[in-house]
């Protein structure tokens, strides 16, 4: 069937500076470029191209421009460019239009209309170069007492894990993501003193050294899940939703399920890995909190159980329930957050953002007196460290980043994770493309990126005259929103500007 579609990026070569050296065509995995050497000349079949950047950031000449396709469709306020590509590619594939990382809508990103307070006269700023500044972090239910003997003090409760900064690698998981990708977010999390996520896809034994900087995923697959696993975990997590497919489950493509993938998911090679959408054993709250209790029972109470669900219309009910099942912790996963892969209908349709399932998510828990049972972690779209900085002061304990990791080791934000050939090494297992990742050099990258949200974060701390993160947690007369509806901040629960 001859394709209507239009190529949805434009190729332009500088033909003056190409020295026709054919890094181009080697660096695309989608096999856009080639020489002809008929004419000496490398061309571009434009219809393959993903808009990845990759071939234009590694051209030696700076050759080549990747620009989307100025081809315009006849102007319609309803029929938009989006919805006729849609259209068309269904009615070529007959299939379910499928996409990666996060929704791109321009839905409100609350985080660029919340600002932040600052001491003037009273209350005077800290300078963080030379006086302490706290960012370290507990996740978990915080202790209902401590025991003092001598000079010794000891919080009698459940176990408390710490972090050097409320900022960690969300769940990603290996099979999804290459092996290089896997150690290098485990590696930057020891360096710097977080924790990184298996997600849901197990965890390769000889990654099994990282074990003081790792939380473990129980998903409705149980891929790799065993007492082992659980064990050597600092923290447990059952995954109920995720903010990019909330309602659906995860499917991993057979071509992605290579030996070690299949080793650690404990599945055979080739077959499609298939979450479902539900885990099976929990219809109620009552059955979440005998996994929970399961769990803590597998690992002697010694690691705290968090449950992450998608921030959908009730999540502070939800919230609330978890809490009350026995959790630690409760993930807040909001609707820009990355995946894998999704249909595209539900990734940009369903779900709300994650400021709003936050802001009510606390100001429940704070209600119902229970704040303290549980750390908040939310994800979903974190860009930058006064996004973090602003979701402590509006109720989480700390913030799960993913996208922004992946784009401080290359990624461009193409969208084509699921087609396992991410030219940039991280989405894939194709032995060629895995290497384009050096685990050392992409965990220096991560670690540095910590590092600098940890300076910006003292930096605004300071500002505020504030000198340990926890007093900022959950502390709203700090921000003021601007540009916002009424029923907007009563939800987010801050006052306008100059108010
Ligand atoms: S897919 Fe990426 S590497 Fe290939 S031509 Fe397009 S921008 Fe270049
Ligand atoms: S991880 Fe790779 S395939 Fe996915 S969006 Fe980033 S560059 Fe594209």
């Amino acid at each position: 069937m001859k394709t209507y579609l239009q190529p949805e990026f434009a190729v332009l070569r500088d033909d003056y500076r190409c020295i026709r050296c054919g890094v181009c065509v080697g660096q695309c995995s989608y096999e856009t470029h080639y020489y002809d050497e008929e004419e000496d000349v490398v061309r571009s079949r434009e219809e393959n191209c993903v808009g990845c950047q990759r071939c234009a950031v590694f051209c030696p000449t700076r050759a080549l421009t990747i620009r989307t396709n100025p081809y315009e469709p006849r102007p319609n306020s309803n029929w938009r460019r989006e919805h006729l590509s849609d259209l068309t590619r269904q009615a070529e594939s007959g299939g379910m239009i499928l996409t990666g990382m996060g929704n791109d809508k321009p839905f409100r990103i609350y985080w660029d209309h919340l600002l932040l307070n600052a001491s003037q006269v009273t209350n005077p700023s800290i300078d963080p170069l030379r006086e302490p500044m706290e960012l370290r972090t507990y996740l978990g239910r915080k202790p209902d007492r401590v025991e003092v003997q001598g000079r010794s003090v000891r919080p009698v409760g459940s176990p408390l894990v710490t972090v050097e900064a409320p900022v960690l690698f969300s769940a990603m998981s290996y099979g999804a993501i290459s092996f290089n990708v896997a150690q290098a977010l485990m590696m930057a999390a020891s360096d710097f003193g977080t924790l990184c996520n298996t997600g849901e896809g197990g965890w390769p034994k000889s990654l099994r050294k990282y074990r003081d900087n790792v939380i473990v995923q129980v998903a409705s697959g149980r891929f790799g899940v065993d007492a082992d696993y659980l064990n050597e975990a600092r923290i447990i997590e059952i995954k109920i939703g995720q903010g990019a497919k909330p309602g659906i489950g995860g499917h991993l493509p057979g071509e992605k399920v290579v030996p070690l993938v299949a080793e650690t998911r404990m599945i055979p090679v080739g077959t499609d890995a298939l979450s479902p959408a539900p885990q099976h054993d929990i219809y109620s709250i009552e059955d979440l909190a005998m996994l929970i209790y399961a769990l803590k029972e597998a690992t002697n109470y010694e690691k705290p159980v968090g449950v992450k669900i998608a921030a959908v219309h009730n999540a502070a009910a939800i919230a609330s329930g978890i809490a009350r099942a026995g959790a630690d912790i409760i993930v807040l996963d909001g609707l820009r957050g990355g995946t894998g892969a999704a249909p595209k209908v539900i990734r940009d349709n369903v779900g709300i953002p994650i400021e709003l399932a936050l802001a009510q998510v606390d100001e429940r828990l704070r209600r119902e007196g229970i704040r303290q049972q549980v750390s908040v972690l939310v994800a979903g779209g974190f860009r930058q460290s006064s996004d973090v900085i602003k979701a402590i002061a509006l109720g989480a304990d700390a913030v799960y980043i993913g996208t922004a990791a992946f784009v401080s080791i290359g990624c461009t934000l193409c969208q084509k994770c699921y087609t396992g050939k991410c030219p940039w090494g991280i989405t894939t297992n194709q032995p060629h493309l895995v290497k384009r990742v050096n685990p050392e050099i992409a965990a220096e990258r991560l670690s540095n990126l910590l590092h600098a949200w940890s300076h910006e974060i003292k930096e605004m701390l300071g500002g505020m005259g504030i000198n340990s993160i926890e007093s900022l947690r959950g502390n709203r007369p700090h921000l003021r929103g601007v540009g916002l509806e009424n029923w907007e901040l009563e939800v987010l629960g801050v006052k306008g500007a100059g108010i």
